[in-house]
């Protein structure tokens, strides 16, 4: 397979990162992921607006711009020829002796990025997943979409080691969002998900979600909600780029309505994979 590192399309096997590199060491750069459909981007330019942003948020200059970075990814899904799947792209902060103050300026910003192939959650979108509750214990900057992992890391394997598929997360009961994806409740027909403050990341999935439910005259509203409006939702879904609008069933082992992917959840999805169809056919 074919991989980029910096602006040098070249075989995995040949790509070598620096042991010093700030990604490395210190978490020190920011990432996106972006779904192929058929060998088309998806909300390619949210994506890269979004990189471009949590770059500038870390006071970091990305070393290409977004027209070269466009570039980029058709090259990548060109020269693997990847029809679905997605691309993994991150810009660290550059590879120098190992110091926590920001290099000069004579240091380049690394960016690599390569394809995978995946396949929609076909079964796991049909009959929804089980989900569990843990606490939110990350920084104060989760806008950011940060090299820096672990927390999310720790909640996932929390969830896995539970045979849950996502861990919902929550800061002194406030629902934030997911280990890897956004949260939303339905309650009496209406949406609710978390503001897009520095507590989440502000999906790019929950971006198109909310322009769906605005086109489409489903009320919705981006406010708090707690654990107690979780456990008594009629409906929960997560969503993010990989798992676009997945239906919760189950939660902390207590099934969500009757234990089946929502009507409204259900509509979403339909109203999503529409959405899909489109960018196919541009
Ligand atoms: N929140 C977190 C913490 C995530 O890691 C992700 C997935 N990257 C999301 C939300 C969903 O974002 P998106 O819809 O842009 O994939």
């Amino acid at each position: 397979a074919k991989v980029l590192v910096n602006d040098q399309l070249i075989e995995r096997t040949e790509a070598v990162i620096d042991i010093e590199d700030r990604g490395y060491q210190f978490g020190d750069g920011v990432y996106e992921v972006i779904r192929i459909y058929d060998g088309m981007a998806f909300t390619a330019d949210e994506h890269l607006d979004r990189f471009f942003h949590s770059a500038e948020k870390i006071k970091m200059e990305m070393p290409f711009d977004k027209q070269q970075m466009l570039q980029f990814i058709e090259q990548l899904i060109k020269e693997n020829n990847l029809q679905d799947g997605s691309i993994y792209m991150q810009v660290t902060r550059g590879a120098t002796a190992r110091n926590h103050l920001f290099p000069g300026k004579d240091i380049k910003p690394v960016l690599t990025a390569y394809t995978k192939e995946v396949a929609r959650p076909e079964e796991k979108l049909e009959n929804g997943v089980k989900a569990m509750v843990t606490e939110d214990i990350r920084w104060l900057r989760c806008d950011i979409k940060s090299l820096n992992l672990l927390p999310n890391v720790l909640a996932k394997q929390e969830a896995k080691e539970q045979d849950c598929y996502e861990a919902i997360l929550h800061r002194n009961g406030t629902v934030t969002e997911g280990s890897s994806s956004n949260a939303y409740i339905i309650k009496d027909g209406k949406i609710i998900t978390h503001p897009a403050t520095n507590l989440i990341l502000n999906g790019i999935t929950r971006q198109v979600i909310l322009q769906l439910c605005q086109a489409n005259q489903i009320p919705v509203a981006e406010e708090e909600f707690h654990l107690d409006d979780l456990k008594t939702a009629d409906e929960i879904f997560v969503s993010s780029t990989t798992s676009e609008v997945m239906p919760i069933v189950q939660l902390d082992g207590q099934s969500i309505g009757d234990g089946k992917p929502g009507p409204l959840t259900k509509k979403l999805q339909s109203l999503f994979l529409e959405k899909i169809e489109e960018v196919k056919t541009q």
